[in-house]
């Protein structure tokens, strides 16, 4: 395979001019919007260093395809080429409900460490939304995504291991859990999360971002929500004191500007924060669970997860993905929306410092969205808007970046 790869020395990434990305296509609709970002991505990064830069494209394999050709739907060799390369980028992937394998993607976050899923949530002007103010929205979350009740460790009831488990509880603990009851365990530890508070805060700080908040249930969950907050303003205490003002510092109700406010908020009042005062919030790190939540309902209000990036994080591999599922109504139809993988895309050349093409990709979106020039799920929201198939609208795109 022609292309170097990506390197990581001494904390720093390293790219080359031909870096080798490996990509997973995706279930569903993951192939369509794949085909629509890579021509987008490819056009961006040769249109802003005239051919002295490009993407060596490395197929690797999950899913329905990996299933095909390896008989499994996370081979060994993906995990490993990602490992290898650092960078990658995917589609999305079916995870069986109730029963079969358990979530590929949560595997693949478990597998490769990808501790943070980072979701920058703003608004592309145009985008219909279900909000009077969407253009308030400008909010990153780095959501917790290697531990809480996600680290899969349950099982169901009446197993035998569900029984031990009630059994020793009731007998040891004094609980009273009902014997017909499924069981699982929601571990939160210091590590896992001061990590995850000292990403957005280094993000925070390298982005010029005015307010980390950190959300979590810890008035109900004392001991795993509750310690996530104690051991975040730990970490912030311990390792970036110069840099902040806690939130009951404050004199009067303007922090001083060259500090980043911290705060924290109990989740279910943060559901109301972003849809009352989202312009009060910049950078969130929640616990899984929430996280997982509050990301969607931020996407919702820029205009769904159509629109919305995302990233799994790890130091120092990545892997950028559409945030949206399969959608296996529309597969394989030229339909959907690509833009939660085209703007991961943008995404992901940020992360190896390919600025210039990123900007232009976003700018692309926006201006195509601002021209009416749309998929279904944005055309059936807005008057007079010119209806695009999923590879139409990429290349609407492309022609304004
Ligand atoms: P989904 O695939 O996200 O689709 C739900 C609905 O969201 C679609 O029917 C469609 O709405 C809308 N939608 C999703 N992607 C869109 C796009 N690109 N453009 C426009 N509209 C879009 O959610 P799901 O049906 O719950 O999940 C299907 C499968 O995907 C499951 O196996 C699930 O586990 C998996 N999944 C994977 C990932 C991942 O790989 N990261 C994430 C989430 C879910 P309308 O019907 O209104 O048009």
């Amino acid at each position: 395979m022609p292309g170097s790869r990506i390197e990581f020395k001494n904390g720093r990434l390293i790219v080359p001019d031909d870096p080798v990305i490996p990509f997973i296509e995706g279930d569903g609709v993951g192939p369509d919007i794949w085909r629509a970002a890579r021509m987008v991505i490819d056009t961006s990064v040769e249109r802003a260093y005239g051919g002295s830069r490009v993407i060596k494209w490395h197929e690797v394999f999950a899913g329905d395809k990996g299933n095909d050709l390896f008989g499994t739907p996370l081979p060994e060799e993906t995990i490993e080429a990602i490992r290898k390369h650092i960078v990658g980028i995917k589609g999305p992937l079916t995870t069986p409900v109730g029963g079969g394998y358990r979530s590929l993607n949560v595997s693949l976050r478990q597998r490769l460490d990808l501790f943070a899923c980072i979701r920058p949530v703003r608004y592309y002007r145009g985008t219909p939304s279900p909000v009077k103010e969407p253009g308030l929205v400008d909010i990153t979350v780095f959501r917790e995504n290697t531990e809480d009740v996600y680290a899969g460790i349950e099982w169901p009831k009446g197993s035998e291991e569900a029984n031990e488990i009630i059994d020793f509880l009731n007998t040891r603990m004094s609980t009273r859990i009902k014997k017909d009851s499924g069981v699982g365990i929601k571990p939160i530890s210091e590590g896992a999360t001061k990590r995850l508070v000292r990403m957005a805060m280094e993000y925070a700080i390298s982005n010029h971002k005015k307010v980390v908040t950190l959300v979590h249930k810890g008035n109900i969950m004392k001991f795993t929500e509750g310690a996530f907050r104690d051991w975040g303003y730990e970490v912030i205490r311990d390792e970036f004191r110069q840099m902040v003002v806690f939130e009951n510092e404050l004199k009067g109700d303007v922090p001083p500007s060259d500090k980043i406010l911290v705060n924290d908020r109990i989740a279910d009042s943060m559901f109301q924060q972003i849809l009352l005062r989202p312009s009060e919030y910049s950078v969130l790190a929640v616990p899984n669970l929430i996280g997982d939540f509050v990301s969607d309902a931020l996407a919702a209000q820029v205009g769904g997860l159509g629109m919305a990036p995302g990233a799994n994080v790890g130091i120092p591999t990545a892997i950028f993905e559409a945030t949206h599922g399969t959608a296996p109504k529309y597969a394989g139809q030229d339909k959907v929306n690509p833009s939660s993988l085209i703007l991961s895309g943008a995404m992901m050349l940020d992360y190896l410092g390919w600025n210039e093409s990123a900007d232009m990709i976003r700018h692309g979106v926006e201006r195509a969205i601002l021209d009416k020039q749309v998929t279904y799920d944005l055309a059936r929201q807005m008057d007079g808007a010119t209806l695009l198939r999923c590879s139409e609208f990429a290349q609407a795109v492309v022609e304004r970046l």
